[in-house]
């Protein structure tokens, strides 16, 4: 199993950060490439980061069930860390996910169960809980594992603060789906001392499916929720800002920035809106950052390319 977890941690990249400044707008963002981590987001750093330690503490072993539920991202990390280790995942979606999220889980071996697209995320939560207690499975819980956002408290964070030149980062800049990247990286960054400003990166939708407790996931941009998750309730930030963005915008912000050069799915145009917004509304040139989180091959068959 250590050979295992050599080869996990091999396939670990450090991600760019690269400043873009779309002509339009006028106003530099640094801008993490997560899209370019080996599964094609940035959830193969929770992925990693919880399965290695439960591997490491012997909670799990070569050909153990796992079983996760998500609307796709985090599932394809999982599918891909899990045949890395030699273990058997069972990715839990609603009805409706893009068809190119369920052939990618299934690439890596993995199994795909689909629940009612009425029950929404917490229709996949709730089954992936009752098979976590069938199947005596291990059970990452991404919504409630506080191990999802000291991933990127230790990795992502650490990594912009080698990577900025300023040293310094004023707005962290994100849409919260568990709310895992904006929690972490807001942590790691103040833990290193830079005063950062968490903000919010709100998708106003005309379009919300499935209730989770507090918010509503956009249909529209996937991933992400309409307000903040317990993850983020917990964290006891005292500050937090926010920017509300249409589907309309981050769509077609999504698009601007596939032409280009970036090969980004809709959350990360919902992302870097927002990061303009809170760059204008600060008014001192702040060193503002946000992520890219995943890749726009995952939304060939979706609105984002009807019309390219
Ligand atoms: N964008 C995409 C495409 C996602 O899948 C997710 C996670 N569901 C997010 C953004 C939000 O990330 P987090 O869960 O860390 O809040």
């Amino acid at each position: 199993m250590f050979e295992s977890l050599a080869l996990l941690a091999s396939s670990r990249v450090t991600t760019p950060l690269v400043p873009i400044k779309l002509p339009e707008f006028g106003v530099p963002v640094w801008c993490k490439l997560e899209y370019l981590n080996p599964s094609g987001s940035t959830k193969d750093r929770i992925a990693r980061y919880i399965l290695s330690k439960a591997v490491r503490s012997s909670v799990l072993s070569a050909g153990d069930p796992v079983v996760e539920a998500s609307s796709g991202s985090t599932s394809i990390a999982f599918a891909l860390a899990s045949a890395q280790l030699g273990l058997q995942f069972t990715a839990i979606m609603p009805e409706g996910v893009s068809r190119e999220r369920v052939t990618i889980i299934k690439a890596y071996g993995a199994k795909v169960e689909l629940t009612p697209a009425d029950d929404g995320i917490q229709g996949s939560i709730n089954r992936a809980k009752q098979l976590a207690a069938e199947k005596n499975a291990f059970w990452p819980s991404q919504f409630t594992n506080q191990d999802n956002a000291k991933a990127h408290q230790d990795e992502t964070a650490g990594e912009v603060l080698c990577q900025i030149p300023t040293g310094n980062v004023d707005l962290f800049v994100s849409g919260v789906g568990t709310g895992g990247t904006l929690v972490g990286v807001t942590k790691g960054l103040l833990a290193a001392g830079c005063p950062v400003t968490p903000v919010l990166a709100r998708p106003v939708s005309d379009k919300l499916i499935s209730d989770i407790e507090c918010c509503s996931f956009s249909k529209r941009i996937p991933g992400v929720v309409d307000g903040l998750s317990e993850i983020f309730k917990t964290a006891g930030f005292t500050k937090l800002q926010e920017f509300e963005i249409s589907d309309d915008e981050a769509i077609e912000v999504t698009r601007k920035l596939i032409r280009a050069g970036f090969p980004i799915g809709p959350s990360s145009g919902l992302n870097y809106l927002a990061a303009v917004r809170a760059y204008e509304d600060h008014g001192q040139n702040p060193v503002c950052l946000t992520v890219f989180p995943d890749r726009m091959e995952r939304y060939f068959s979706t609105e984002l390319f009807s019309r390219m």
